[in-house]
């Protein structure tokens, strides 16, 4: 089994990329049986959900994504928030 790290590590780049099957299911044994990294998958993904619905909110129906590079500054900032 994959350790903590490398799990929140495949965890944040699911983000950014499609994992692999291997790598998924790497992650999904592991969250099964580490409630740690289950809560740190949900919060990510909770944390996705509402940065998207208030950036569609902003935008407007069908209105454009951020840029990569805001998306990718502010999934930082969130990211440390939830570590601290
Ligand atoms: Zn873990």
């Amino acid at each position: 089994m994959i350790t903590c790290l490398q799990a929140s590590a495949l965890i944040s780049r699911s983000f950014d990329v499609q994992l692999g099957g291997e790598e998924s299911r790497l992650v999904e044994q592991h969250t099964r049986a580490c409630p740690a990294c289950l809560r740190y998958a949900r919060e990510l993904e909770l944390i996705r959900r509402c940065c998207r619905e208030l950036v569609e909110e902003a935008l407007g129906e069908g209105g454009a994504p951020l840029p990569e590079g805001s998306r990718r500054r502010l999934q930082a900032r969130l990211e440390l928030a939830l570590q601290g």
